[in-house]
């Protein structure tokens, strides 16, 4: 059995920050911070959040160095969450996009295409937009659909050379286990394999699960390490195993404490407890409306 080490972060530098966010914004976000004004009704600020946000983002970058050096898999348990925070603002609790800037690190590290999956109950709006017209991050979510904040629906596929690198599967309210690991094995594992991506990044958001009370999905515990473990198994076959986490959303503490807990244990190589997953039928019609989009790019089964 694998050992779970303890990695201190570090604080990221303005230069890192500026991977994906404008220097205006940046300033912009220390400025608020300071006078304590918040950057939207979601995203207040008080004075130590502009050098929180530093430690959050120089944590998923920390995350990404550990699998370049030694670890197979890490995990950044950090907040403020990053993947609603665009290029020129801040928005949903998110200052800084953690995973996108962690994603750009990779790249200066030399590990040229990245695979971002965001299982995190919203769209990752922010992270879409950094990359929407660059092919060399595939960009893969799953997300409650209607919801906070909007965007994601099945056509924003990217543009220009982007074009076939954003993948969204929007999900109806009171999707369970089964729907997300149907939409992780047929639409996910395929388009990932296919790319062969160098690095694997998660933003690892557990308010898809049952209860949380910012969304209205039913994940299980057991459902979230199902997803781990076909997220390493990508890893495994294209990138090493080299993944790297970063926490987003997950507001029922307890159930997000849990459902961190069985990620890392399928990190370290534990096996989820295998059940049978049948998608209900709504599902099994979004799934395919997603392929018959996203078949232009990728092959489907
Ligand atoms: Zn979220």
């Amino acid at each position: 059995m694998a050992r779970l080490e303890l990695i201190e972060p570090v604080y990221a530098e303005s230069n890192e920050i500026e991977y994906i966010h404008t220097p205006e914004y940046i300033e912009k976000a220390r400025r608020y911070a300071q006078r304590e004004i918040p950057l939207d009704p979601d995203t207040v600020l008080c004075k130590d959040s502009f050098n929180v946000a530093l430690l959050a983002a120089g944590g998923a970058i920390t995350a990404v160095n550990a699998v370049l050096d030694k670890a197979d898999s890490s995990f950044a348990l950090v907040r403020p969450p990053g993947h609603h925070a665009e290029p020129d603002r801040g928005m949903g609790f998110c200052i800084f996009n953690n995973i996108a800037i962690a994603a750009r690190h990779a790249q200066k590290k030399g590990k040229k295409r990245v695979l971002i999956v965001d299982w995190d109950v919203h769209h990752g709006n922010g992270t879409q937009e950094a990359f929407y017209d660059d092919p060399s991050v595939l960009y893969f979510s799953t997300h409650q659909y209607p919801h906070y904040p909007g965007t994601g629906w099945l056509d924003e596929v990217g543009s220009g050379d982007g074009k076939g690198y954003n993948i969204n599967v929007p999900l109806p309210a009171g999707t369970d286990d089964a729907g997300f690991i149907a939409a992780f094995e047929e639409i996910l594992v395929p388009s990932a394999l296919e790319f062969r991506p160098d690095i694997v990044l998660i933003s690892a958001g557990q308010d898809a699960g049952a209860g949380d009370g910012l969304a209205g999905m039913k994940m299980s515990v057991n459902g979230f390490a199902e997803l781990a473990y076909i997220v390493r198994s990508i890893a495994k076959e294209t990138s090493d195993g080299r993944i790297a986490a970063a926490l987003e959303g997950g507001y029922d503490l307890k159930l997000l404490a849990h459902s961190v807990s069985a990620i890392l244990e399928v990190f370290l190589g534990k096996e989820p407890e295998k059940k049978e997953y049948i998608p209900s039928t709504r599902i099994r019609e979004r799934l395919d409306e997603v392929k018959k989009v996203q078949s232009e790019f990728w092959r489907f089964r």
